[in-house]
């Protein structure tokens, strides 16, 4: 749409109407994401009017159309020359959320070619590339005819989204994170699909998270953003799946960077957490199921050490050593429980956040992460404790970071002398 639209309208005209509760014609909606992309529509008018959709809503045929624009601010790839079914896996973000990293290996071993475009982490939850350029060596950035070689010759790639894909979002989005708008259900689909229609990958699950570590605190709300996102995914040509999956506790035992990676290196070695396991292997039948590719199965893949060897070539190829030691924290604590008794419960926001403060993420986009710093639980949900066992290991670079950590993990992990805790269910719902 860059070289201008032919119908032109007054901002104010627009904001006006959707602050009063119009529904945004087909045109006004081309026009004000264009003229936005292009700098003619003020980053101010831009806000306000973010924040009349957030407070008035869109229709379905409003968010569709406000999507279509997003995407054609942009480049839409052409993935046709890969040689093989793609498909391809977003999460809506969370506390310990490493499963991209084994997950794309994983489907690439299964025959399947997985572009993850991916992000950086902001706040309390982690960002994939984060993690992985704690790998020595390891680039998140690739052109276009590396990123199209790579999945061909690999079959998984996980690198940084190039600029021209879905340019709108980007500005956006970045203005959204500022002025409290991120939390609207046709802003969140319409960001989060305009990418994944834009790459050009014909199949989707979409990872919903529920729960204290997720944007969706309650499933009812977490639904109806999955069922948006599924209708427009469809309604492109790119067969979409949602799981909703719980985030009211960490997943796995490390939260972080290299304690992400090296946790993911345990479930593609064919051990790991019981839960990422579980996740991955899901994630990784319906990818499959949605590309067409049946006859694989991921958790025998897995067990013969097919998805290994698919990881260490993909991360050879954005030049990454996989054989090479992750950095370390310089400084560790280790949290203790103060009686005996069964852990109740492990509040996924509590230590997502004590994570962040010591290092592991950012508070500004312009920050460094710290690779070695994280929390390591030692203990999940239920498990039974005598006073002085370990309940976590908090690392650091920068011990004067220990004591807000401390005090953040002392109160999302809940141990008592009650009854065990009835497990809660990783798998929520499913919407095709
Ligand atoms: N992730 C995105 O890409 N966009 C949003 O709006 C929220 C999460």
């Amino acid at each position: 749409m860059g070289g201008g639209a032919l119908v032109t309208f007054a901002a104010v005209d627009v904001i006006r109407a959707k602050r009063d509760g119009q529904v945004l014609s087909d045109a006004q909606i081309d026009w004000v994401v264009d003229a936005y992309t292009q700098g003619v529509v003020a980053d101010e008018q831009m806000a306000a009017l973010a924040m009349a959709i957030l407070l008035r809503g869109m229709t379905p045929g409003e968010i569709s159309r406000w999507t279509a624009a997003m995407i054609a601010s942009g480049e839409r790839m052409d993935l046709g020359g890969v040689g093989r079914p793609t498909a391809d896996k977003h999460s809506t973000g969370g506390v310990g959320d490493k499963i991209t990293l084994p997950l794309t290996p994983l489907v690439a071993a299964c025959g399947a070619a997985v572009p993850q475009l991916s992000g950086r982490g902001l706040g309390h939850t982690g960002g994939t590339l984060d993690k992985l350029e704690s790998i020595p060596g390891w680039r998140a950035s690739l052109t276009g005819a590396e990123f199209r070689d790579q999945l061909r010759d690999v079959g998984a790639v996980i690198c940084a989204a190039g600029a021209d894909l879905a340019p709108a979002d980007r500005k956006l989005y970045a203005l959204r994170d500022v002025t409290g708008t991120v939390e609207s259900i046709p802003l969140i689909a319409s960001s989060i699909m305009s990418k994944k229609i834009a790459e050009g990958t014909g199949a989707l699950v979409l990872d919903v998270k529920v729960g204290s570590g997720a944007f969706m605190k309650d499933a009812v709300t977490a639904g109806e953003l999955a069922r948006t996102m599924v209708d427009l995914g469809t309604a492109a040509g790119v067969r979409t799946v949602a799981l909703l999956t719980d985030m009211s506790t960490p997943l796995g035992l490390a939260v972080g960077n290299a304690v992400e990676v090296a946790e993911s290196v345990e479930v593609l070695a064919g051990g790991g957490p019981a839960d990422v396991v579980e996740l991955t292997l899901a994630l990784a039948r319906e990818m499959l199921d949605a590309a067409g590719l049946t006859d694989a199965d991921p958790a025998e893949v897995l067990a013969s050490g097919a998805a290994m060897d698919s990881w260490r070539s993909m991360i050879r190829a954005q030049g990454g050593d996989p054989s090479a030691p992750l950095p370390e924290a310089r400084e560790t604590e280790v949290v203790r429980a103060a009686a005996d008794g069964v852990v109740r419960s492990i509040d996924a926001y509590g230590v997502g956040v004590a994570a962040w403060r010591l290092g592991a993420g950012r508070a500004r986009k312009e920050d460094p992460v710290s690779f070695g710093a994280g929390v390591v639980l030692r203990v999940k949900p239920g498990a039974t404790v005598r006073a002085g066992d370990p309940l976590c290991e908090l690392r650091t670079d920068e011990p004067d970071r220990f004591a807000s950590a401390r005090d953040l993990v002392a109160g999302a992990i809940v141990v008592d002398d009650g009854a065990p805790p009835v497990p809660s269910w990783l798998l929520i719902d499913r919407i095709a």
